[in-house]
């Protein structure tokens, strides 16, 4: 393809910001990506990413994008120790405390420590022969055009003695700096207003620890998911690594905190509402300490409904919105964006704000509706409550309690949380008939409690 632009610049090297960079570099001649970290050269954590040392499991939505955006990259990681398997037959997913019944889908999942999948996707990156990654530098602030309507670079501060404030100049720059981006306030200082903000205040409290995992735990199975139910709201995942290990994050909402000491971890687990973590943990040998963290808001930015936007700038990933972790959709929903932006580029250079930002809310339109909807089946998390989210909820306790027994269900289930269909697929007729066959087959065959027949009897069970 003709390249449209000199430079573009990217500003962060985490996840979004490769994926973008990647899809730059087909399109400008120059691509110079920023990156405030010194950058390791293996897969290691490093500190603009805290969130590497917890859970972190990619959707199959994410892993197709990512193929796309870096064709090979799951055999590269699987060759690095990562294990791929079937997201239904090879994973345990539990919702209200019911196993979402198992069975082989078309779902590949990929079990892989975030350190080495974004290692993996910056080496990619690296090797482009138009891309120059520079670390240890911090993106300061934007510089507009003398009319004030463009970006045309930005101002850039090396993490290094004696270093003053430098622009680098861009037909275009993208911030992906993540959650704690600065795009809001560098928009006012040009006179442009900021996005509005929705935020879902989900007060999650999680925290981690590694083990050894050995091949036989779970019978092979690769994951286990577990949701926080209406009764005991906390939550567990438990994902297979490289390296012969466990990644264990558990969560909880509304004043359940998982203690970061050992005993209290164990404990904790132990309560999930399902046992097959704990069951794991009880004999399985820890490979560090257990570090706690806290998310307390899920945050979008609608920048798809600013009027007025600077030509020359784009904003990315969980820059846009940072979703709680809990549903593992953000590097999903980065590689997407990617897909997005490279369809835009294709199309033409002309307004690519406006069309890039109404295609990513497209995109994020779902995954935030699926996180913030489930989270909204806790009474104690304020947020738009409307029909259709009450209604979708009602449905999905029915759907659970038959998705249980049926793996067509099952498979419906993932497709949707996983990014691959659209969530009105679980309300056609053909899965809403299996809904309702569940739900009457599970009422026909639960064991009721006997009649009493005494008059004492009788009295006790009023
Ligand atoms: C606890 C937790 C668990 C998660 N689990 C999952 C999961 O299971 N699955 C999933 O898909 N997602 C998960 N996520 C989300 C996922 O980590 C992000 O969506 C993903 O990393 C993409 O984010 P990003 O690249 O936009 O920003 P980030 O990953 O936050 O990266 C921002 C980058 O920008 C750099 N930076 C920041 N400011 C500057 C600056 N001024 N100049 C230069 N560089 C700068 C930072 O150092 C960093 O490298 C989780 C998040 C958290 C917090």
């Amino acid at each position: 393809m003709q390249p449209i632009g000199e430079h573009a610049v990217v500003l962060g090297a985490s996840m979004a910001g490769l994926a973008a960079a990647r899809v730059l570099a087909d399109t400008y001649e120059q691509v110079t990506v920023l990156e405030r970290d010194a950058l390791p050269a293996a897969a290691v954590h490093r500190k603009g990413v805290p969130q590497s040392r917890h859970a972190h499991g990619l959707l199959a939505g994410g892993r197709v994008a990512l193929e796309e955006l870096f064709p090979g990259l799951t055999d590269e990681l699987v060759a690095h120790g990562a294990l791929s398997g079937d997201l239904q037959a090879q994973t345990r997913w539990h919702n209200q405390g019911l196993r979402l019944c198992p069975g082989p889908s078309d779902l590949q999942g990929i079990a892989v420590s975030r350190p080495l999948l974004e290692g993996c996707a910056r080496e990619r990156v690296r090797a482009l022969p138009n891309v120059q990654v520079v670390d240890r530098c911090d993106a300061a602030g934007l510089v507009p055009a003398s009319d004030g309507r463009r970006v045309c670079g930005v101002r850039v501060l090396r993490r290094a003695d004696g270093s003053a404030e430098e622009v680098l100049e861009a037909d275009l720059v993208v911030d992906a700096t993540g959650r704690g981006s600065r795009s809001p306030v560098w928009l006012e200082e040009l006179g442009y207003p900021r996005p509005v903000e929705d935020e879902v205040r989900i007060g999650v409290a999680y925290a981690s620890r590694v083990y050894r995992r050995d091949p036989d735990h779970l019978g092979g199975d690769r994951a286990v998911v577990v949701a926080g139910t209406l009764d005991r709201p906390r939550g567990g995942a438990m994902l297979a690594m490289e390296g012969d290990r466990w990644m264990v994050t558990l969560n909880g909402y509304l004043g359940q905190r998982p203690p970061a000491d050992p005993d209290g971890f164990l404990t904790f687990a132990a309560g999930l509402p399902a046992p097959d973590i704990f069951e794991v943990l009880s004999d399985a040998e820890p490979l560090g300490d257990v570090l706690p963290a806290r998310y307390p808001a899920s945050v979008r930015r609608r920048y798809e409904r600013l009027g007025w936007f600077p030509d020359g700038y784009l904003v990315t990933g969980d820059a846009v919105c940072a979703f709680n972790p809990v549903y593992g959709q953000g590097m999903s929903v980065a590689a997407l964006e990617a897909l997005a932006l490279r369809e835009c580029l294709r199309a033409s250079p002309t307004g690519l704000a406006r069309r890039f930002f109404a295609k990513a809310a497209g995109i994020v339109d779902i995954p935030w509706g699926i996180a913030v909807g489930a989270d909204l089946r806790f009474p104690g998390i304020q947020g738009p409550r409307t029909a259709k989210v009450r209604l979708v909820n009602a449905y999905l306790a029915r759907f659970h309690v038959a998705a249980a027994t049926d793996p067509v269900l099952g498979r419906a289930f993932l497709r949707v949380v996983n990014l691959m269909d659209r969530p009105e697929g679980l309300l056609r007729p053909t899965i809403a008939r299996r809904v309702l066959r569940g739900n009457l087959w599970r009422a026909a065959t639960r064991p009721r409690r006997p009649r009493p027949t005494s008059r004492a009897q009788q009295k006790e069970a009023a």
